[in-house]
């Protein structure tokens, strides 16, 4: 019997010499791609691009691992619920979005020691009602949310009267305290999303602070946004890359007030409303510079202020943070700005990675090291050091303040 090899069949049927064709064709693929990477390579030791370069830092440090924080924390900063159809902040229904229900939070809380979480963005109407029905009466002292303002009413010529009559009713319904965006300041006009700009201070939402005062509700406020927000995304931004990926985060046109403009129309605020209890959100949303928080909080009596996503600004000075601690022990909240399935901002995202950052920078005196679970640090190319805080400082910080703003008691 003639044996017949395979390459001879398939030879004369013309197929062998298509495959043969096709695998050399395929060997050089292969060996056109690794010299193009390998081009590239060099390409990238004179210019790299900067999204692509993930430096390994090569100074050995002590790491501490804090899994759990020493004492019950508070997280007075999350969004578990968000508005379902908004413009810039403007909520156009009362309609939540749910961003994880209780059950799949407890295992982070508890694995983390978070005894309680205040979602921020609760609402109005009958969203609110849902959110409060769901997180707060179904699970006392484990949850806390905030009602929003209705600004949808804000061109009926009754909108302060209704704005605090919204606010009472939401006190009804179990809202723990009221939440501004930073809507207020940037983006609410007259015609909600056109003409004139509103200031922070105007008066049409005297009502509502006081309001919140009369009802010893906490207002949590985020007004303006980080220095190089309102700076142009250019070579000498140092938060170029974040800006770069989120234009929509800049201020730095004419269409919007300055920093400074926004952050003294909300001190007339708090002037004038000294009953009022305000949170000033991100560290007074000025943590690059403490010292003129430090002048405000002096100023005025009435205003906390929270953490949340400015690990990256504390932690880079942290000897100021230290200080700056010190002195207002009684008045930082610990927040973070956590929300379920926020992957895209990691600095923002609950998990437990997030939390163990924060317990580290809180807790130990380790040095440079990463202020969120991300590749690429996201809010600006630089690591951060600990602070180290006492144990009196730790428990005010992690609980006791806020417990006191929000009437939890054990
Ligand atoms: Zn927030």
């Amino acid at each position: 019997m003639t044996q017949i090899s395979r390459r001879s069949v398939l030879a004369t049927t013309g197929l062998g010499m298509l495959l043969e064709g096709f695998l050399k064709g395929w060997g050089r693929e292969s060996a056109r791609d690794a010299q193009a990477a390998k081009t590239q390579d060099e390409g990238d030791t004179k210019s790299l691009a900067l999204a692509k370069y993930q430096p390994v830092s090569m100074v050995r440090l002590k790491e501490t691992h804090v899994p759990r924080a020493k004492y019950p924390v508070i997280d007075f900063h999350t969004h578990l619920t968000d508005s379902a159809k908004a413009v810039n902040g403007v909520s156009l229904g009362s309609e939540r979005v749910i961003a994880a229900p209780p059950n799949e939070l407890f295992p982070v809380m508890e694995r983390r020691n978070i005894l309680a979480l205040v979602n921020l963005t609760g609402g109005f109407g009958t969203g609110l009602q849902d959110t409060v029905a769901r997180y707060d009466k179904s699970f006392p002292k484990r949850f806390y949310t905030f009602t929003e303002p209705s600004y949808h009413l804000f061109q009926d010529s009754k909108y302060p009267e209704l704005q605090a009559n919204a606010i009472i009713e939401a006190h009804q319904e179990g809202a723990s305290g009221l939440k501004i965006l930073k809507t207020l300041g940037l983006y609410l006009r007259e015609q909600t999303t056109q003409g004139k700009l509103v200031n922070v201070d105007d008066p049409r939402f005297d009502p509502m602070w006081e309001t919140c005062a009369h009802l010893q509700m906490p207002v949590a406020i985020h007004v303006s946004d980080p220095l190089a927000f309102f700076k142009p995304t250019d070579r000498f931004n140092e938060r170029y890359e974040e800006l770069s990926n989120h234009p929509d985060w800049s201020f730095a046109s004419p269409e919007f007030p300055s920093n400074e403009q926004i952050l003294e129309a909300r001190n007339r605020v708090f002037a004038r409303h000294p009953k009022t209890t305000f949170v000033a959100l991100h560290v007074g949303n000025l943590a690059e510079d403490l010292q003129n928080v430090s002048e405000s909080l002096d100023r005025f009596p009435n205003m906390n202020i929270d953490i949340a996503a400015r690990l990256n600004e504390l932690g880079r000075q942290p000897r100021a943070a230290r200080k700056f601690f010190d002195k207002y022990q009684d008045r930082i909240l610990f927040g973070t700005d956590a929300t379920p399935h926020g992957d895209e901002y990691p600095q923002q995202v609950f998990n437990d990675s997030l939390y163990e950052i924060y317990f580290r920078f809180l807790e130990t005196d380790d040095e440079y090291f990463d202020y969120a679970p991300a590749p690429i640090p996201p809010q600006g190319r630089w690591k951060i050091s600990g602070i180290d805080l006492p144990d009196a400082i730790l428990r005010k910080v992690y609980n006791q303040n806020a417990a006191r703003l929000l009437s939890h008691t054990d």
